[in-house]
Formats: structure tokens, sequence, C-alpha cells
């Protein structure tokens, strides 16, 4: 018989598939992690003409191409005022390897890595396939991480912890003052922090700032993606920036795991970051249109819901049964416990569909709190 290693034995494929399926093929889908957006044309043409020149056949260098690096850097210049150095940058087969680098190369067999618990189901499954101990941490009322219990949490074994801001499943936007709090604990106790800001376009009020931007050692390293920015999660294209010799060993993970991100997606995402901004700023007020009606609605039905500032989640406290009967009756929302022990009672709605949609799955999720409660 085949063994298998004790670290993958460790991790499941995620329920979240389970709960589409189970809703049946005419169900309104407010399950999805992606916007309902089409990829920006320039972006696409990105891709086309480079594929046309046969710019795209090839290996590119291990990080990925220079233009697309120096394109990175320049979006954090332009739109947030940060330095980054196009060498300290990899480009990676979405926010997903980003991450997955990012643990390999810093987390050691036994080691601790503390995360947001409800939280992106990636930070557990990455750190067991990293021979880690998942340490999910609870959240405050409002949905975000507090510092404080980041900093309780860690110990003589903590590798790192991961912050993720706007968040999912909650759609929580991290304060300034929180990110400069993370910063020192990653300097004070000498633990990386991983920044995942995947979604850090996607904020309705409030300020997106990164951990990165007020630490003093280098023990901050940030994950970025085109995947939701530019509506691209199937183009695969993601990066991870930090110091240099944090970029060197977590490129010879990439390396020998990715070889380089696709080349055509490295051109469409190139085509993304250097052309015009607006459809970013189109979807971003579509996605805070979208989140006033669903919010309305729920608070209508008689839902709690902490205000998501950012990403295109909502995550309403929900009495006992209420997902499974609007699964019932054709609405996918995912069970909050599908984000870690801490988020039962809870329920992920993503508002990633028309207001049209959204009205009509309000309104089924209506008769199902009355069936249930
Ligand atoms: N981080 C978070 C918080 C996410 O929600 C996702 C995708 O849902 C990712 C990272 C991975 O994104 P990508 O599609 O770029 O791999």
């Amino acid at each position: 018989m085949t063994e298998f290693s004790r670290r993958v034995e460790q991790v499941s494929i995620s329920g979240i598939r389970e709960v589409f399926e189970a809703a049946g093929e005419d169900a309104i889908n407010l399950g999805l992690g992606q916007p309902d957006f089409p990829t920006p044309e320039h972006a696409r043409e990105g891709a086309i003409e480079a594929i046309r020149a046969g710019e795209a056949d090839e290996y590119t260098s291990n990080k990925g191409t220079e233009s697309l690096r120096e394109a990175i850097s320049h979006r954090y210049a332009e739109d947030r005022g940060m330095e980054i150095d196009p060498n300290d940058v990899i480009a990676t087969a979405g926010g997903s390897e980003a991450l997955h680098i990012a643990m390999e190369a810093h987390v050691d067999p036994g080691q601790e890595v503390i995360f947001p618990d409800p939280g992106f189901v990636a930070y557990d499954a990455l750190t067991h396939i990293a021979g880690g101990e998942p340490k999910p941490v609870p959240l405050r009322e409002d949905l975000t991480m507090d510092p404080a219990t980041v900093e309780d949490a860690i110990t003589d074994d903590t590798a790192a912890f991961v912050v993720n801001s706007p968040g999912n499943p909650t759609g929580a936007v991290q304060s300034p003052e929180d990110m400069r709090e993370f910063a020192r604990i990653a300097d004070e106790h000498d633990v990386l922090c991983i920044s995942d800001e995947v979604y850090e376009h996607i904020v309705f009020e409030g300020e997106h700032r990164s951990p990165l931007e007020f630490a003093e050692s280098d023990n901050v390293v940030v994950v970025g993606a085109c995947s939701k920015t530019y509506s691209m999660t199937g183009w695969r294209l993601g990066w991870v920036t930090g110091s240099s010799r944090r970029v060197e060993r977590m490129l010879r993970v990439h390396q020998y795991g990715q070889a380089c991100a696709t080349a055509a997606a490295q051109h469409a995402a190139e085509a993304a970051l250097t052309g015009p901004q607006d459809p970013v700023d189109e979807m971003v007020e579509s996605f805070e249109e979208r989140r006033d009606v669903l919010l309305d609605g729920l608070d209508d039905i008689g839902l709690d819901c902490p205000t998501p500032r950012g990403a295109f989640y909502a995550m309403p406290e929900v009495p006992e049964g209420f997902v499974d009967e609007v699964i019932d009756r054709g609405v996918v929302v995912v069970p909050g416990e599908a984000f870690g022990e801490h988020g039962e009672g809870y329920a992920r709605i993503s508002y990633a569909v028309n207001v049209e949609t959204l009205k009509e799955a309000l309104s089924v999720m209506g008769d199902a709190y009355d069936a249930v409660s």
C-alpha cells in the first residue's frame, strides 16, 4: 500500500464545493470568491499580443519578467507611496502560490503559524503542508483581528502570523493603527508577518495600509494578486514581496515548484497594472452599492452583520439551521465553520452578483429565516 505523508493527510479538500453541488444547477450562487466582471479588455489584449508575437512561448526569468515586476513596483509607488524594488518581487501562480512559498520558506516542522479564525481556508492547509502547527485565533466583534490576541498567542515556537485585510470571509478592514501594531509585533518578537493583501484595492471605508510600511525589521512579506483587483482569477497571477534575503529563499521553492508564472498571464497582468485603472474603480463602486443593498436586506430580515468595509463578502450571524434552509431553497451561502471553528453561527455571503439577483436571494433568505426562527 502506498503511504501518504502525514502533512498531506492533515489536509482535506475544501468543503465549499460540496455546498455548490447540494444547491443544484439553478441555484443563486452567493458562495463564489470571484468578481462577476470580465477581465479588462486591455489586459486580455496584453496576453493576445504577446502570444501572437511569440513572446509567451518560453520560460521567463524565475521571478517573472522584469517589466511585470517593474509594473507591480510602479503600482505600489503610485497607489500607496510604497517603494518596492522590482528585484524583490516574485510573480507567482496567483496569491495562492505566493502564500505557499512564503510558508515553505519560513516554517519549520512543528513551528506554529497564527492566523484569523474565521479566516481564508488556505492558511490552515498551507501551514500543515509546510509541516507546521496551525494556531487559529478568534476575532473581535467587528471581525477584525486584534493585534493583542496575536501577541498573546506568540510562543517560542511561533514562526509566523498571517494578517488578511480586507479579509475573506469577513470583509473586515484592519485600521492603520492595527497594521502598525502588527509591524511592531513582527519586529519585537522576531516573527514573520505574512500580510495577505489580495483585496487591497477593494475598500469602501477606511484606508488600506500594509504592515510593510511600518516595520523596522524585514519581518514582513506581502502577498498580492491581480485575481480580485482586475477580475483575473482564471489567469493565475499574483506575487510576493519582501526583503532580498526572504525573496531569495522563497525563490528556491518557486523555482523548483513552478519555474515561473505562465508567460501569457504575466503579459496580461502587466497590461492590467500599467493600463487605465478605471475598471477597478467601477468594480469597487458597484461592490459598494451591492454591499449596501445586502446590509439593508439583512437588517430588514433581522440578521446582525458587522459592516464589511472591503472585499465582497459579508458575514452575518445566523440562527441554527439557517444555512441549510437557505441552501435547500436554492441560494448558496457558505457556513461560517468552513472558515474555522469560530466561524460557527455565521454565514459568508459573497455579493459578487448583480443587484437584482441579490434582492431575489434576500427574499429567499427572509423566508428561510422565518422558517427556522
Ligand atoms: N488570499 C485570500 C484572502 C483569498 O480570498 C484568495 C482567494 O480567494 C487568495 C489569497 C488566493 O487568490 P488567488 O486566486 O490569486 O490565488
